[in-house]
C-alpha cells in the first residue's frame, strides 16, 4: 500500500530559502477517493529540468536503465480487451468429467482445453437461487456448500454455446460457453481477467519530462471523452500536469467534484499551504521542502490528491520535485533484493501531531516503508 502511496511523492519547494513563499495565500491541496495520485497545477512545471533542484531526477538517473514510457493509446485499450474480442465465438465441444480430481474438462472449438474444479462450479452457480444477478453477488450460503459434490449429468446446449450441469443433489446448473471461457484458470483469461478494470501502469524516471502527461483544465470540465482520457492517463502514469485553471482558489473543487467526492482528512476537506510563523507541519516552512509522501499515517490513504499552485513565487527557486517513487522501489527490488527486504518487514512509526484549523490531532500508524 505504501508503494502504491509512494507513488506519488511530491515536494513543492525548490533550493533556496524563500522558496515556498510561492505558496503563499493561494495554493491549495486536496484529496479524492480515487485510485491514483496526480497533480493539478499552474506552476512551471518545466523547471524540473532546472539544474540543481531534482533529487528525483538524480535518483533515477543514478539507476540504470530505465522501463522506457510506452506511448499512450487510451482509447484502444477496452477494444482489445482478449475477454471481449473471444466471446462472441467461444463454443464448446466436449466436456470430460474426471471424479478422480473433482475437475471438469471443457474442450473449446479452437482447440483448446481448460479445467474447472467441481467445487468451484458448484460454488459459481448462476441461477436465481444461487446468484443475485443485479448485485452481482452469490446468494446461497456457503455453509451450505458441499465439498465432495460431482456433476451427475453434463450436456452441451444450444450448439455449444451452454454447458449444463446436474449435480448430485438435483440442482440443475447453466453456465454460458463465453462466461467459462473468461473465468477459466489458464494464464491468459488470469491475465485478461486482471486488465478487465485496471490498465497497465507506466513508471518513469527524469526522462518523462520531454513528454509530460497533459490535460486542459478547461476541457476536463466541459468534455466526458476529455475526462475519461485524463482519468486513463492518472492511472497509468500517476499523475497529470492540467494546465489553464484559473488563478483563484476553489479550482480544484471543480475538478474534483467532476469525478469523485472529496475525502476529509484532519485538515479538513481542502486546505492552504502557506509560509506560517509557528508551524506544526514542515510544509509550513518557508524553506525548501523534500521529496516526501503526504498523509502516510493514514490507514486508508487518499488514492489522488491535488495541487494547485495560484501564485508563483517570481523569484528564485519554487520549482516541483516529482517521483515515480513505485518506480525506484521496484528497480531497488531489483538492485538491492536485502535492502528491499529491510524496507518491506521493518515497522516504523508514520505519525502527525499537532493543530491545524479543524483543531487537535495525533494521528501514528506503524507499517514498513514500502507496504
Ligand atoms: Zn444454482
Amino acid at each position: 500500500m505504501i508503494m502504491h502511496l509512494l507513488r506519488k511523492l511530491l515536494v513543492r519547494g525548490a533550493a533556496k530559502s524563500p522558496s515556498l513563499r510561492q505558496w503563499s495565500g493561494s495554493s491549495t491541496r486536496l484529496y479524492i477517493n480515487a485510485s491514483f495520485p496526480f497533480l493539478l497545477s499552474r506552476p512551471r512545471l518545466p523547471m524540473l529540468l532546472s539544474s540543481r533542484t531534482y533529487e528525483a531526477e538524480h535518483l533515477v538517473n543514478k539507476l540504470p536503465k530505465l522501463q522506457k514510457i510506452r506511448t499512450l493509446e487510451v482509447s484502444g485499450i477496452d477494444k482489445d480487451h482478449p475477454a471481449r474480442k473471444t466471446s462472441p465465438s467461444v463454443k464448446i465441444t466436449g466436456v470430460a468429467m474426471s471424479h478422480k480430481t473433482g475437475m471438469l474438462e471443457v474442450s473449446w472449438k479452437e482447440g483448446k482445453t481448460d479445467i474447472f474444479p467441481y467445487v468451484w462450479l458448484r460454488d459459481n452457480c448462476l441461477c436465481p437461487a444461487c446468484f443475485h444477478a443485479a448485485s452481482n453477488s452469490r446468494i446461497h450460503p456457503i455453509k451450505d456448500l458441499d465439498l465432495s459434490t460431482q456433476p451427475q449429468t453434463l450436456q452441451v446446449l444450444e450448439e455449444g454455446k451452454q454447458l449444463e450441469i446436474v449435480w448430485t443433489d438435483g440442482h440443475r446448473a447453466v453456465y454460458p460457453a463465453a462466461w467459462l471461457y473468461s473465468h477459466a484458470f489458464n494464464e491468459t483469461q488470469r491475465l485478461a481477467q486482471a486488465r478487465k478494470f485496471r490498465l497497465n501502469r507506466s513508471y518513469w524516471g527524469a526522462e518523462l519530462l520531454k513528454n509530460l502527461p497533459q490535460a486542459s483544465f478547461h476541457e476536463l470540465l466541459i468534455d466526458d471523452s476529455a475526462l475519461l482520457s485524463w482519468l486513463q492517463q492518472l492511472e497509468i502514469m500517476g499523475f497529470v500536469l492540467v494546465t489553464g485553471a484559473p488563478a483563484e482558489p476553489g479550482q480544484v473543487r471543480r475538478l474534483a467534484e467532476r469525478v469523485a467526492f472529496i475525502k476529509k482528512t484532519h485538515y479538513g476537506e481542502e486546505f492552504t499551504v502557506k509560509a506560517k510563523s509557528d508551524p506544526s507541519n514542515v510544509a509550513y516552512l518557508s524553506g525548501t521542502l523534500q521529496l516526501h509522501a503526504d498523509l502516510p499515517y493514514y490507514e486508508y490513504k487518499p488514492g489522488v490528491q491535488f495541487i494547485h499552485c495560484v501564485v508563483q513565487y517570481e523569484g528564485t527557486g519554487g520549482e516541483s520535485l516529482l517521483a515515480d517513487a513505485v518506480h525506484v522501489a521496484h528497480q531497488l527490488k531489483t538492485l538491492y533484493p536485502e535492502k528491499y527486504s529491510i524496507l518491506t518487514q521493518t515497522p516504523v512509526d508514520w505519525f502527525d501531531k499537532g493543530v491545524d484549523e479543524l483543531g487537535e490531532f495525533y494521528k501514528i500508524l506503524q507499517i514498513p516503508m514500502i507496504w
